[in-house]
């Protein structure tokens, strides 16, 4: 019997359980993955790891000796295959262990292009874990061509390593405009010009009919009805959260796994963190497909799990790297009615507001304006947007208004 389980030792969960240790929890605590790997960080797998700049053991998120040393028993390669929940056990196929607290912290799973579209060809590639990044790396080769599905940020950052390492990329956006659900309309028009100086060809209102190939793609049509050779694919359409456990188990889930405002599933002993946890917020539900959010939830549950009944506030921020760029997202944009611009030339913002309230902060290459934002974000303040519009304005005294 171990006192917590974690299933998942992902960015969540990983968080969770140093979060224990740090905070003197000193029963068993035992983390279980099914990737072979310690718990590392993802975001690299679209940036620097990909353009392999950097080495594996950086991506851990701790030294592998860290978790013995913590005497947190470390399960890699380890598939949780279901929960008895009368029994409080977790099962890894004839394996039982028990649990007085059991956290899901399963992630996502990419959404893959069906079978009957040529999903299933070889070169065609998602960008979730660490294996399939290391699946695709052989094919990014200087002239090689490579379609890019889908214009969101991790489309875009693989356009972006794909480019800079001298490939001829497409990438086809089914929707109006790159980034249409995440972003306005002047961050998407931001990046579709970086990209097209860099050679990136974008077009959007297109999406992907058929791949074409036997065995291994090789040529693609689209839905304006053209056709091209490609040597690859890579997928980066989405990802839904993994409930699958939780459903069989027969806990509540609304778009990922549903959890209290203290992350708390429909079974008391249960609690969910990170991308498959939707969380009460403003009177509906919300669901983070961030690190931020991953490892706030994380220690939030892991001083619940500790007894300290802590709501968790989620303070949104998000960050994207594509070639010299740095996005730095804060706050949520949802629901804003219009958009405030600090052009400064090399460092550009977009700011959303909803009336006078300021809900977000696009900042590109523009750390000030994003660090203001956010803390203007996070203390429910917003910001004069006459000031903001003046690229020449100091925006910290914005702070103390
Ligand atoms: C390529 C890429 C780039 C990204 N870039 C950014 C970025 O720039 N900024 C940002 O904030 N976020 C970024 N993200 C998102 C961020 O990485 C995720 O939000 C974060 O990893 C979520 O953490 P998690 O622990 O909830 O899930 P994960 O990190 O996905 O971990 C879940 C783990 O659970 C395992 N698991 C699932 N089911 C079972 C089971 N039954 N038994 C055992 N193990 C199981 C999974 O295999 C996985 O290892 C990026 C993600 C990707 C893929």
């Amino acid at each position: 019997m171990a006192d917590v389980v974690v299933v998942g030792a992902g960015q969540a969960g990983a968080a969770l359980v140093a979060k224990l240790r740090n905070d003197g929890y000193d029963s068993p605590v035992t983390l279980i993955g099914d990737e072979p790997v310690p718990p590392y960080q993802r975001p690299p797998l679209s940036k620097k790891y990909l353009l392999g700049d950097m080495a594996l053991e950086r991506l851990y998120l701790r030294p592998e000796s860290y978790y013995a040393e913590a005497e947190i028993d470390l399960r890699t390669g380890t598939r949780v295959t279901g929960i008895d929940r009368a029994a409080q056990e977790v099962v890894m196929g004839t394996e039982r262990l028990g649990y007085e607290h059991l956290v899901l912290a399963t992630g996502s799973l990419p959404r893959r292009l069906p079978d009957a579209i040529g999903g299933d060809l070889g070169g065609v590639h998602v960008v979730r874990t660490l294996a399939d990044v290391d699946a695709m790396a052989p094919g990014f080769q200087r002239g090689a061509k490579v379609l890019i599905v889908g214009g969101g940020y991790i489309g875009l950052e693989a356009a972006a390593v794909a480019a800079s390492r001298g490939m001829q990329v497409v990438l086809v956006e089914m929707a109006e405009r790159i980034l249409q659900r995440v972003a306005a309309k002047e961050t998407s028009d931001y990046f579709r010009a970086l990209h097209a100086r860099h050679g990136v060809d974008i077009r959007e209102g297109v999406g992907l009919e058929h791949l074409l190939g036997d065995g291994h793609v090789s040529g693609a049509r689209l839905s304006d009805g053209s056709e091209m050779d490609v040597d690859m694919v890579i997928v980066g359409v989405g990802i839904v959260p993994d409930t699958g456990l939780a459903e069989a188990a027969g806990l509540e889930t609304c778009n990922g796994i549903a959890v209290d405002a203290q992350g708390r599933t429909s079974d008391p002993a249960i609690w969910a963190v990170g991308d498959c946890a939707s969380f009460p917020h403003r009177g509906g539900r919300l669901r983070l497909e961030s690190v931020p959010n991953a490892i706030d939830m994380g220690d939030c549950v892991a001083g619940n799990i500790m007894g300290r009944a802590q709501v968790y506030v989620p303070q949104p921020w998000f960050w994207s790297d594509q070639y010299d760029v740095k996005l730095q997202i804060a706050g949520l944009s949802t629901g804003y009615d219009r958009i405030v611009t600090r052009d400064g030339g090399a460092a550009v913002s977009f700011w959303y507001y909803r009336g006078d309230q300021l809900l977000a902060v696009d900042a590109m290459n523009d750390p000030r304006a994003y660090m203001v934002g956010k803390r203007l974000i996070d203390a429910g303040k917003s910001a004069d947007p006459a000031v903001v519009a003046d690229a020449g304005a100091d925006l910290k005294p914005l702070l103390k208004s």
